[in-house]
């Protein structure tokens, strides 16, 4: 199917509960343009080489997040010109890159919205942070005045059966709800995003707001 048909699709069954995020990685700059003029609104970057090389070759206007790794891409990511395009940050889990990034952004006279990014299901090998440590990291990026929290993402489990990310897509969102709560000053908790391609039924009806879809938007994903 076209692309315009997978965002009308997935516009009309999402509706008004969540943002329709495009996860854009591999795909051509048209490919980018053609869902925007479909009505996706945000596009997903994962990584910095590709958002800055394609960037300049949308000819659509939309809102940039970035998706990807904050450690090990951290150094191109804290660039001017990224910075620039950038309008807000889904995979922030360190109080280290939270203070760069403040540091940075003052010299652009940026607030930077940021995610905090939740391992939910404690996978060693997966970023983000820990459910427990959550609150504190949050707190301690609340007294950055160029970096505002803006609420949490996370990737889940990589699972055969969609159904098993349900428990951590439901932690995460008891997590936002509990953080909402405590009205942390500089901290608004507006956006939750969780589900991808296979998992978004299930993250809607846990409670996301922003779902971040590729696949099933671009058709199957090629080799980098
Ligand atoms: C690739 C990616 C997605 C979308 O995955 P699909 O299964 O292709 O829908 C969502 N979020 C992140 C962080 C990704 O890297």
């Amino acid at each position: 199917m076209a692309i315009k048909d997978n965002v009308n699709k997935l516009l009309k069954e999402v509706g008004e509960r969540a943002i329709l995020e495009a996860a854009a990685k591999t795909r051509e700059a048209r490919e980018i343009d053609e869902a925007i003029e479909s009505g996706i609104r945000v596009i997903g970057e994962n990584y910095v080489s590709e958002l800055k090389k394609i960037y300049p070759l949308v000819k659509n206007k939309a809102e940039w997040h970035f998706i990807g790794s904050t450690k090990t891409q951290k150094h191109d990511l804290l660039k001017k010109k990224v910075l620039e395009i950038v309008d807000m940050i889904e995979t922030v889990d360190s109080v280290d890159f939270a203070f760069e990034l403040n540091k940075r952004c003052r010299g652009l006279s940026k607030v930077m919205p940021v995610l905090i990014e939740v391992n939910s299901a404690k996978e060693v090998q997966k970023s983000g942070v820990y459910p427990e440590d959550v609150v504190d990291l949050v707190k301690k990026i609340a007294k950055l005045s160029r970096v505002k929290v803006v609420g949490l993402m996370t990737m889940g489990p990589n699972v055969d059966n969609p159904e098993e990310t349900r428990p951590y897509f439901r932690l995460t969102k008891k997590l936002f709800d509990d953080i909402k709560g405590m009205k942390i000053e500089n901290v608004e908790m507006e956006y939750l995003s969780m589900g991808m391609s296979d998992t978004y039924r299930i993250a809607l009806e846990e409670g996301a707001n922003i779902v971040r879809i590729g696949t099933t938007i671009f058709g199957p994903r090629r080799q980098r």
